[in-house]
């Protein structure tokens, strides 16, 4: 056995390895997986604090499985990353996506669809253009039609991320900084894209309840947002206790199991949810 890093023993050398192997395995179950259409979106409503009614909903990856049931997608993203597995997958869900908000249209409901994107679907050069022309096959308009991006896509030097939020944001769409106050939480980069909202991470929102209801760091942030024109979505909320702190802190809008957990389409069909009061 020849001697790795940090005194590890690797037993072959060149040849596969198991991971190798699973992920070859699992590649080729991702392209069968979508011809076969096993990839759905669940909903999750996002609910505006004044009025307490629902606005839009967020559209969460599924992979449904024949063999190993509802696949969710902390399972699967990195490696369709990875692979380059995310540029096909991305457009399968924004497809799936107007597909439903066309559907919420003949029924004459006029929710938004809040989307994730992949900092590596923002590197493709036509993103911004065929995200306008899926739009517009289904004759949806533009600001029904939210991006949760990351603030990686902003250290993506190389990429063209900037300008295709830009021309989205220009048409219409909304913008949305995903996870913000998980990661580097840089308030530069919050001047440096085109933003319509700030999204404050689930992390954020779950200590409120350990600390007595007071986080210096959400209300500072959402006063910050405010003053910079954003309008500020908190997730994963789960107790009223912290709706409560989020209205007085000024939060615009919620989501979280506090309302509901994501919805299967039919589940959303059957029971919207409508939340008139507390
Ligand atoms: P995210 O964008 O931060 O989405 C929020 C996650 O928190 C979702 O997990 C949601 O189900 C969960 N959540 C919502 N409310 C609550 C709550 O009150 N409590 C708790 N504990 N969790 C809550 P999910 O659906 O498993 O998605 C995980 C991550 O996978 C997402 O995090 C997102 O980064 C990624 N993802 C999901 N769908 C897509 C997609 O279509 N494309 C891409 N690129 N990424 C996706
Ligand atoms: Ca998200
Ligand atoms: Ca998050
Ligand atoms: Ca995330």
């Amino acid at each position: 056995a020849k001697q790795a890093g940090r005194g590890q023993y690797r037993f072959f050398d060149s040849s596969l390895n198991v991971a190798d192997i699973e992920e070859f395995v699992l590649e080729q179950a991702f392209s069968a997986a979508l011809e076969e259409r096993q990839f759905v979106l669940h909903y999750q409503p996002q609910v505006r604090l004044e009025s307490m009614q629902v606005i839009g909903y967020e559209a969460l990856i599924r992979w449904q499985h024949p063999e190993f049931g509802l696949v969710y997608p902390d399972r699967f993203i990195t490696l369709a990353e990875r692979s380059g597995f995310i540029l096909s997958l991305g457009w399968e869900v924004l497809r799936l996506a107007c597909e439903e908000m066309a559907f919420w249209r003949s029924q004459g409901i006029k929710a938004q669809m809040a989307v994730n994107v992949s900092p590596l679907q923002l590197r493709q050069a036509d993103f911004s253009d065929r995200v306008l022309s899926e739009l517009e096959s289904y004759g949806l308009d533009p600001a029904c039609l939210e991006l949760e991006v990351t603030e990686t896509c902003v250290l993506d030097a190389e990429g063209q991320a900037i300008e295709h939020l830009q021309s989205l944001r220009k048409a219409g769409l909304h913008i949305s900084l995903d996870d913000f106050g998980q990661g580097y939480a840089g308030f530069s980069h919050l001047q440096m894209l085109p933003l319509t909202r700030l999204k404050i991470d689930r992390s954020l929102i779950t200590k409120l309840s350990n600390t007595h209801n007071d986080s210096p760091i959400v209300s500072s942030t959402i006063i910050l947002a405010k003053r910079l024109g954003l309008e500020v979505i908190a997730e994963g909320i789960e107790t009223r206790e912290q709706l409560v702190y989020l209205r007085l802190a000024g939060c615009d809008i919620a989501q979280g199991y506090y309302f509901s957990r994501p919805m299967t389409a039919d589940q959303l069909h059957k029971y919207p949810p409508f939340m008139d009061s507390m």
